[in-house]
């Protein structure tokens, strides 16, 4: 029997009819910023809206990836990068199947968001700033972890011993000390709708 030289994707239901069958065209919210911005709440919000107006949508956050595929991850330098990559690459399988993700992620550096749209793909990636102080994310301090840290007990934590660098053209900046959080998950949804509608 002669080998099939065409490579698999070939051969595999296409992208388009994809789309078509689910009704949307995909992408990856990328949500960066400081532990504490709001990254999952709104992801949580924005998901439930885009849920009900007939999406599908899946969020990717620290609980659904680090408890699962990474779990064999820790924080250092290499296994952040390795956390980020899979991440990216499971995002993309997602898209490529034509589902829409939110990516719930400090990532705080460019060079980590840099390879996150590389993998992902420009035309899929959107970042998006989720945009709120260190003073007020310290306040906020939701699981405690601002307080271990200043205290010593976890090195290398994002805006206290580690940096930020904040997105120099994200697609969107969402400010969570300057609106609410409707306010916050509605912005998003406007902005976004226009490129998931088919
Ligand atoms: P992150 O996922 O970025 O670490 P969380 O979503 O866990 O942050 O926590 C953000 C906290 O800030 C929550 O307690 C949330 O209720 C509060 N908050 C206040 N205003 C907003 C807003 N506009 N958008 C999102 N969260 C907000």
């Amino acid at each position: 029997m002669a080998e099939n030289i065409f490579p698999i994707y070939d051969r595999l239901v296409q992208f388009e009819d994809r789309c078509r069958r689910l009704n949307q065209r995909p992408v990856s919210l990328w949500f960066c910023g400081l532990s504490g911005s709001g990254k999952s709440t709104i992801a949580i919000g924005l998901e439930k809206i885009l849920f009900q107006k007939g999406y599908i949508v899946q969020v990717l956050d620290g609980d659904n990836i680090r408890n699962g595929i990474n779990s064999n991850l820790g924080f250092s330098v290499e296994d952040r990068l390795e956390n980020n990559r899979r991440v990216a690459e499971i995002s993309k399988l997602y898209n490529r199947s034509g589902l829409i993700t939110i990516n719930s992620f400090i990532s705080p550096t460019k060079d980590i968001r840099a390879h996150a749209k590389a993998i992902i793909g420009e035309e899929f990636f959107k970042e998006i700033y989720i945009k709120a102080s260190l003073d007020v994310c310290e306040k906020r301090d939701v699981k405690g972890l601002y307080k271990k840290a200043r205290r010593g007990e976890i090195k290398g934590f994002t805006g206290i011993d580690s940096p930020f660098e904040v997105p120099e053209v994200p697609f969107l900046e969402i400010d969570t000390e300057k609106h609410t959080l409707d306010e916050c998950i509605q912005s998003l949804f406007k902005a976004i709708e226009p490129l998931i509608r088919i």
